[in-house]
């Protein structure tokens, strides 16, 4: 593991606001250790500066009441779009039926009527293959925390009203 960052390092780098995933209890690595999948794991935003509890550096994050060590919580990497074509493996591959004329000659097309071109999330969907992947996360990627949690619409709704 590289060498976890102190309160002001991780001040000047991440402002209120970064996303990440926090460990409250143990971290991945630890509970495979021990075997277990059962530990707490928060995809949030921190909340706070970070801050010196005693000797530890420790941070609070959205959706937890305390301060979290630094060295339980990992950077988020943020969604990006890309643009993906979904379909069978073979068209995939430009072997379908389109692709080749009965006489075998290339038709010359880019891409068969059975691909379908899809927006995905690139840093949630794992590459299998150089320009493949499986699965694809879909794009609004399920993984994109919003800013502010909901309370604050209803905070606008109810000004509204009065
Ligand atoms: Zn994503
Ligand atoms: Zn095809």
């Amino acid at each position: 593991m590289t060498q976890p960052l102190t309160a002001e390092q991780w001040n000047s780098r991440h402002p209120v606001g970064t996303p990440v995933i926090a460990y409250p209890g143990i971290r991945p690595e630890y509970a495979a250790e021990i075997r277990t999948t059962d530990y707490p794991r928060l995809e949030t935003v921190t909340r706070s500066r970070a801050w010196n509890l005693g000797p530890e550096p420790v941070v609070m994050v959205d959706g937890y009441a305390g301060g979290i060590s630094l060295e339980h919580v990992d950077l988020r990497p943020t969604c990006t779009p890309m643009d993906l074509f979904v379909g069978p493996e073979i068209c995939l591959d430009r072997e379908c039926d389109q692709y080749m004329t009965d006489g075998g000659e290339d038709t010359g097309i880019d891409q068969c009527s059975h691909l379908r071109q899809e927006q995905a999330c690139e840093t949630h969907s794992v590459e299998v293959d150089a320009g493949r992947f499986d699965p694809a996360a879909p794009w609004p990627c399920p993984h994109t925390v919003r800013d502010r949690p909901q309370s604050s619409a209803i905070v606008r709704a109810t000004a509204l009203e009065g």
